[in-house]
């Protein structure tokens, strides 16, 4: 197919649900893609939180290459040794407790919801935050902090209610005798890259534990070493009751995960939810390739120290060009918030070959596979800065 053709058929044929960037990709390897033209790009949002290994990881495509020679998908009534595998490496690396296997983040969270209610025997209410996202499907998007997302798709399943973020308090006013859960991002990805208080989430686990509510954390964009460690949840000193994942632990491919801690994890039985793809083999084998390259090639100690760098550089931009208001974030998820709309500038990063995305309007969110390089980090940093510049100067 020619550019036209491509750009015709997503024209004629697709549903216009995503603000599209007219770039069409063809190949990829680690921090790296290739356009239709073959020009090389330096891509530092690879696969919208999903390429914590960058694009066609080797393990990755080997495992995947193997288990497809050998049964490509059994369904959840039976048994199969990659899901066996891989749930017991999950609850290895977090805290004792039993997974249930989905296909994607906003069903991880739809799965917790079902959950929460299951287990709240009458009491329903999910208490969320302002400006979180927690997925597009209708209990996903009432739990999402976001009127923007919700608007036409009335009536949302209630039960829900948002406030504010890092604010204890807020948390306190909102719990009545119908409440069964908190559901939290330790740092909100779509709503900027904000940061929870360390204070205030082992005020709020404490909090949980004496009100009997579940803590959800949604690690979705979080996890899989992409903060420094495996799971964001580490930094804080805490255990969720409930975890999500999705993204990047597929390694490029669709997977959701919900952990429930040991202790209730029984409360769903037979019968009471399902997921016909959900946790299949070559998934399943996909994901233990994530795992097992996070481990060997020391990936959460590059994230760290590749992060101190990013934010140094970051730093000494904001520093030099006053439309930066704020650079925040942790270990490889960094959030540059401007002082004008980021949109012209990331189309003017992406001329110059660098992919970068923009959030909450003035939030330019970086977030490279964990195995970039400092050569790497220089070059992006330098796209970033000569476009700044031009902006700084004309602005
Ligand atoms: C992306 C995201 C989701 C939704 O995941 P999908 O796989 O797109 O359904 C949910 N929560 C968070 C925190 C996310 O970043």
């Amino acid at each position: 197919m020619q550019r036209q053709d491509i750009f015709d058929s997503y024209k004629n044929y697709i549903m216009p649900t995503y603000t599209k960037v007219p770039l069409i990709f063809v190949k990829g390897k680690g921090s790296r893609l290739w356009d239709i033209h073959s020009k090389a790009y330096l891509d530092f949002f690879p696969g919208w939180g999903a390429g914590n290994l960058g694009h066609c990881h080797p393990k990755v495509m080997s495992a995947v290459r193997d288990q497809v020679s050998k049964l490509i998908f059994i369904p959840n009534n039976y048994y199969h040794p990659p899901q066996a595998k891989l749930a017991r490496e999950l609850i290895y690396w977090s805290y004792p407790g039993k997974v249930f296997f989905c296909n994607s983040g906003a069903e991880a969270n739809e799965a917790a919801i079902k959950f929460s209610r299951k287990f709240g025997q009458g009491r329903y209410e999910i208490i969320t935050f302002v400006n979180s996202f927690h997925g597009r499907t209708l209990a996903a998007l009432a739990a999402t902090g976001q009127k923007k997302y919700q608007q036409g798709f009335a009536p949302l399943p209630e039960g829900f209610k948002s406030v504010k973020f890092n604010d204890l308090q807020a948390v306190k006013d909102a719990i009545t005798d119908k409440t069964v859960a908190v559901m939290l991002e330790l740092i909100q990805g779509e709503g900027g890259i904000n940061v929870a208080d360390k204070d205030f989430v082992l005020a709020l686990r404490k909090l949980c534990d004496e009100k009997k509510l579940l803590l959800i954390v949604d690690e979705v964009q979080t996890a899989i070493g992409r903060t420094g460690k495996l799971f964001c949840y580490q930094h804080y000193g805490i255990t969720p009751d409930i975890m999500t994942l999705a993204k990047a632990l597929g390694g490029g491919l669709p997977i959701g995960v919900m952990i429930v801690k040991k202790e209730i994890a029984d409360t769903m039985g037979p019968g009471m939810h399902a997921s016909t793809f959900g946790g299949g083999p070559v998934i399943c084998k996909a994901a233990l390739a994530v795992l097992g390259a996070v481990q060997k090639e020391k990936l959460l100690a590059n994230a760290q120290k590749m992060g101190q760098y990013l934010f140094a550089g970051l730093n000494e931009l904001k520093a030099k060009y006053k439309i930066i208001k704020e650079v925040r974030g942790l270990g490889l998820m960094a959030g540059v918030e401007l002082e004008i709309e980021g949109k012209p500038i990331v189309e003017k990063c992406i001329e110059q070959g660098l992919l970068i995305n923009c959030t909450h309007e003035k939030v330019l969110r970086l977030m490279p596979a964990l195995n970039i390089t400092a050569n790497q980090i220089d070059k992006a940093i330098g796209i970033l800065g000569r476009v700044l510049n031009n902006t700084d100067a004309h602005g």
